[in-house]
């Protein structure tokens, strides 16, 4: 199965994702991890594309796509994957559904986790990330058990430099130019399903498990 979750920045996409992905045996794929791993790394794609993020901006689509398709050629994405991040544009999803039309293939389903603009900023502010192995929390909703330790590999949790709120709002602006279009062109393709991504987790879960059980 071959899965993409669209969804504004903090709508709860890699929450989502990490729980399909453990239910299914899949993997997440997240080019935000990815790039933030680089970063971490100091490599430079990781710097390159730091100067992106840090302005809410978009990573261009040559880099973007490239270590998207790199990725999923390997050999633990040969049962299928959820992408979580990718696409954000119309050429990155034009230039996936190619590469997989290539091989015969095709994404199965979109899953669009809506979540209104209001709730986005309260989100981001609470979010706290693990750049060691890419979990997520919320200081409210998801807390970890010990406060700023992660759960899954004791690292300190981080507020990520792009989820202060002045960024957020560029984000979000982002969002709803570039990435928001591919709700149509999901629709069109007859693959898009929406889930309400204002509940809790577990709740918003187990309408996507119904989607996908019901395919
Ligand atoms: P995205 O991957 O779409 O950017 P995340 O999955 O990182 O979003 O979620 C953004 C923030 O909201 C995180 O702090 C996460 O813990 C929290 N969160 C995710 N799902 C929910 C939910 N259903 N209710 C409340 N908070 C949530
Ligand atoms: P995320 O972790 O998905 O919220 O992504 C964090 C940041 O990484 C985004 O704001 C972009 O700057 C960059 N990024 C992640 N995925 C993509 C993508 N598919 N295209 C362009 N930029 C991306």
């Amino acid at each position: 199965m071959k899965i993409i979750m669209l969804g504004a920045p903090g709508a709860g996409k890699g929450t989502q994702a990490k729980m399909i992905a453990a239910k299914y045996g899949i993997p997440h794929v997240s080019t935000g991890d990815i790039f933030r791993a680089n970063i971490k790394n100091g490599t430079e794609l990781g710097k390159e594309a730091k100067k992106y993020m840090d302005q809410g901006l978009l990573v261009p689509d040559e880099l973007t796509v490239k270590i998207l398709l790199d990725r999923v050629a390997q050999a633990d994405c040969a049962n299928g994957y959820v992408l979580d991040g990718f696409p954000r544009t119309i050429p990155q999803a034009e230039v996936l559904d190619k590469a997989l039309a290539e091989l015969g293939d095709a994404i199965d389903i979109a899953i669009d986790v809506d979540v209104p603009d209001e709730n986005i900023v309260k989100r981001m502010s609470g979010r706290r990330a693990c750049l060691n192995c890419g979990a997520t929390y919320h200081v409210e909703h998801i807390p970890p058990r010990k406060e700023g330790i992660c759960d899954n590999c004791g690292q300190a949790l981080v507020l990520r430099d792009d989820d202060k709120p002045e960024t957020v709002l560029n984000r979000l602006a982002v969002y709803h130019s570039q990435t928001q279009p591919l709700i149509d062109y999901y629709t069109a393709k007859g693959i898009l399903k929406t889930v309400d991504g204002t509940v809790d987790m577990e709740e918003v879960f187990a309408a996507i498990v119904e989607l996908l059980e019901n395919k």
